[in-house]
């Protein structure tokens, strides 16, 4: 974001456009806002725009800061400025015979919609309206456009709620018996115009200005004001926009699209918004004024489609548009959202800006622009934003649905699903075995829900954050979900949850939105994912450009398989623990962990191994030349061994053990910080044959793969590492036995052994762990846990509220915090290197899908980042912007 400018307080603050040339440009944003700069370059064009002035952002900063007075002379400027545009339009501002109107428009330097005030019509008081009726000869316009302006006027300055305007208007047509504002008749709406100034009077305690130069400065101070409005404050803080900004004020002489039947108003998009088609697309209507369009009261006709398009009704300026629109589209080299008005058959263009698109257009509309010379791929590849690339990746909500929404929680994996609403495990099993679609809610999931999550569309939890289980597992799955949603209270018992006044029971349908964190009531449509010949031509680009490899986090055959099509680059991370919990083998992972002696675990091990080994063949056969990054296990053992007593019974009778015995046991496995506890390389020094067993069946999967034709790179890595002696003691155990496996299989593969840097110690001594390490991958979900000492799963409560108070800019688990935890991951980049010239770095943790934290790491020169398969794309194109920055 850029350094808050130094404001002018003399020299120019206001600049001229019309009748062919303009003070201003494109290039100056900044300055005259986005509106303001476009009209100016349209000027220029000589695209016709009515003239007008910009009052700049810089005067918005200085009334901001000046208790909302104005720079010395900007009165006499903006004075010599009405002076010139009343010679450019031949009328008077405040003339009552030949009235100059004008409109009076914001405009900061990033579009924000309807988030800032706009008043239309200005100049028009007791007098000046019948100089308009007089000169348009249409009494009945003029009157409708001074009730408007009385009405927004009113509203937006002078602080009246338009309610109490519409209740007149309301009352009026009653009166008159009329369905319709427009069937009123210019006495009618004489009277309407006394009603709205005795409304103006009462609410306001004073009477509507007559004066057209107090008008004008009520405007300019208002639109000023609205930059501070709480809705606008919220649309910067959503997309960060810095509040120094401030807006520009735009003062354009009036033109009319609705003076009658050669009239007309509309907004168009020079290519589909929606597909990218290069086809031009918009909607007007005759007759009215440019809100009427927007406002749903008339629905618009298509400007090129039908019977009534305007294509077919007014030829002559439409065929003038269709010019225009073609001639801005190159000029700008961007499709342009575009604002018009037809006054008595007289095109005007009010407005051209880079329209807003969805994913799947801005990937076609940049692939097409290349191919029609208009960009470079270079260009093609910055235009399509990363987060973009999701909605091509995922289910989304049609765009065209309308839902209720009924709670919001953390868009924690994105794209969008249907189903009913499923409580329990075993019960979204047997209703998705029935053809049910189904949704498990849960207050959080823990790996023994596994299975409920892969037959569920979607996962929403009341409990924990962007890392908690249920996030990170429902990523890896490519399946939408919507975590610590705080407002939903879930009973087990009742079979329910509640989201304020409403109550979801089993098999109620709920729609679930991961992208944004929207819980809607009942089913919506969704639209499917689509990649399509321009998606993977796109991709080929944004490959030649990165220099960051991308790899990704994947456990089973089939997500390494899926990740190889959405182009990963091998695979940084595979939790071992999560081949844990197949129903084929927890109980034996169960015996192995409750076991009292090293020859019962030894015993249960043994047959975990071939297990184990296969699902490493299927990983190295995916991932075929590409390097395989396998961690030992990790997890605190209570997480394997089930908590209720019911399930803890049933347990005992089928592993034959006594079922006091047993709740003994996994009661003495309880932890008070689990995750600072007994996991990670500490069960590896503690129990060292689970590690044992595991390098063994990672090596034998290696052998056997190599033996296949596969080419391997096995990389095996130590969890939770914080000094260089853990490392040390694993490192020399993993080496004995890899190269015991090789050598019984007469074999001579390369293999690393590594660790994960996610203890805050590991970075700190980085170059001690490195003397021991070929590799760091850096584990930022747990480094950011433990240098901020906020849980992983419990840190929702109240990041929200950080979040909200200005504590917090960002989650630190979604978006790496770059100031804290990226001072060490720096440091721990340089100590290591520094110490081990040929270290290898990537990072595994969530922030690896992440684009702003992708930047970052580009920065430290890591070599590789690894995310969620269905991230992939979107980690690749964080990437070629970081090395197009
Ligand atoms: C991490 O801590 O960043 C990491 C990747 O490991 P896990 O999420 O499995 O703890
Ligand atoms: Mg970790």
């Amino acid at each position: 974001m850029t350094e808050k400018r130094t404001v002018a307080v003399s020299g120019k603050n206001v600049y001229y456009f019309g009748n062919g040339t303009a003070e201003g440009g494109a290039h100056m944003k900044e300055l005259l806002g986005g509106k303001g700069a476009n009209i100016a370059e349209m000027t220029n064009l000589g695209v016709p725009v009515p003239p007008g002035f910009t009052v700049t952002t810089d005067v918005c900063t200085y009334f901001m800061e000046h208790d909302q007075g104005y720079p010395d002379g900007l009165s006499e400027e903006v004075e010599g400025h009405i002076r010139r545009l009343e010679g450019d339009m031949g009328a008077g501002f405040g003339d009552a015979a030949n009235p100059l109107l004008v409109s009076v428009r914001s405009g900061s330097r990033a579009s924000m919609p309807g988030m800032m005030d706009t008043v239309l019509n200005l100049g028009l008081n007791d007098s000046t309206v019948e100089g308009l009726a007089a000169r348009t000869g249409n009494r009945r316009f003029a009157l409708d456009s001074y009730r408007r302006f009385i009405q927004m006027y009113g509203d937006v300055v002078m602080g009246v709620h338009t309610d109490h305007f519409e209740a007149a208007l309301d009352a009026r047509r009653r009166s008159t018996g009329v369905a319709q504002d427009h069937e009123l008749g210019a006495d009618d709406l004489a009277a309407l115009i006394e009603d709205y100034k005795r409304i103006v009077q009462e609410g306001a305690g004073r009477s509507f200005p007559q004066d057209a130069r107090e008008q004008l400065w009520g405007a300019v101070g208002a639109v000023f004001n609205s930059w501070n409005s709480p809705r606008a404050r919220s649309y910067r803080h959503m997309h960060d926009y810095p509040d120094t900004w401030g807006t520009a004020v735009n003062v354009q002489a009036m033109v009319f699209g609705n003076m009658g039947d050669d009239c007309a108003t509309g907004v168009a998009f020079t290519r589909d918004p929606s597909t990218g088609e290069p086809r031009f697309y918009g909607e007007y209507l005759v007759n009215a004024q440019g809100e009427d369009v927007v406002s749903g009261i008339r629905t618009p006709r298509h400007v090129n489609d039908g019977e009534d398009s305007l294509e077919r009704i007014m030829p002559r300026a439409y065929s003038e548009l269709e010019g225009l629109y073609k001639r801005l589209e190159r000029h700008y080299k961007d499709m342009q959202d575009i604002e018009f008005t037809i006054q008595n058959g007289r095109l005007w263009m009010l407005q051209t800006r880079n329209g807003k698109r969805t994913g799947r257009a801005a990937v076609r509309i940049a692939v097409d622009m290349v191919e029609e010379g208009l960009i470079d791929e270079r260009t093609a590849v910055r235009r399509v934003h990363p987060e973009q690339l999701d909605q091509l990746l995922h289910p989304m909500i049609d765009p065209k649905a309308r839902g209720e929404a009924v709670a919001t929680g953390l868009p924690a994996s994105p794209g969008a699903a249907s189903g009913r609403v499923v409580f329990a495990v075993d019960r979204a099993v047997a209703m998705a075995a029935s053809g049910e679609r189904v949704i498990l809610v849960r207050t959080e999931t823990s790996p023994e829900d596994i299975d409920g999550m892969r037959v569920a569309q979607a996962i929403l939890t009341s409990r924990g954050g962007m890392t908690s289980h249920a996030a990170v597992v429902a990523r890896g799955m490519g399946k939408c979900c919507v975590a610590g949603c705080s407002d939903l209270q879930v009973d087990y018992e009742k079979r329910e949850f509640r989201a304020g006044t409403r109550v979801f029971a089993e098999g109620d349908a709920i729609t679930v939105d991961g992208s944004t964190g929207t819980v809607y009531a009942g089913e919506m449509p969704t639209v499917p994912p689509q990649l399509d010949a321009y998606f993977h031509r796109f991709m080929e680009w944004v490959d030649g450009l990165r220099k960051l490899r991308v790899r990704t986090n994947a456990d089973t055959p089939q997500d390494a398989r899926t990740a190889r099509e959405f182009g990963a680059e091998g695979i940084g991370l595979c939790r071992t623990e999560h081949m844990f919990f197949g129903e084929d083998r927890i109980d034996v992972v169960r015996r192995m962990i409750i076991a009292d002696n090293e020859p019962d675990r030894v015993a249960a091990l043994r047959e975990i191994l071939p297990m184990q080994r296969d699902d490493f063949i299927g990983v190295f056969r995916a991932m075929d030349g590409y390097p395989v990054t396998v961690r030992l296990l990790d997890p605190p053992l209570h997480e394997f061994v089930p908590k209720d007593p019911e399930e803890i019974a049933a347990l005992a009778k089928r592993l034959g053990v006594d079922a006091g015995e047993l709740r003994a046991k996994t009661e003495m496995l309880h932890e008070f910080n689990p995750m600072l506890g007994h996991r990670g390389c500490r069960l590896g020094i503690t129990y060292p044959e689970i590690y044992e067993t595991q390098v063994r069946a990672i090596m034998e999967a290696a052998c056997a793969a190599a033996d296949e034709g596969v080419t391997v790179k096995p990389e095996i890595m130590i969890p939770l590492v914080g000094m260089r002696e853990e490392l040390a003691l694993l490192r020399e155990m993993v080496e004995r036995v890899a190269n015991g496996v090789l050598a019984e299989h007469k074999q001579e593969i390369p293999y690393l052994v590594g660790t994960m840097v996610e203890v805050p110690r590991a970075a700190v001594t980085a170059d001690e762990v490195a003397q021991v390490s070929d590799f760091f991958s850096f584990g930022t979900n747990d480094l950011t846990q433990m240098t901020y000492g906020f849980s992983r799963d419990d840190s929702a409560r109240f990041i929200r509220a950080y979040i909200d108070r200005g504590v917090l800019k960002h989650d630190p688990f979604e978006t790496l915090d770059t100031v804290g935890v990226g001072a060490l991951v720096r440091m721990a980049c340089e100590k290591g290197r520094a110490a081990r010239p040929s270290l290898k770095l990537g990072i595994c943790g969530e922030h690896g899908g992440d684009p702003a934290s992708v930047h970052f790491f580009a920065g430290v020169g890591l070599d590789y980042v690894s995310c969620s398969p269905f991230r992939v794309p979107i980690a690749k194109l964080a990437a070629a912007h970081a090395a197009l920055a």
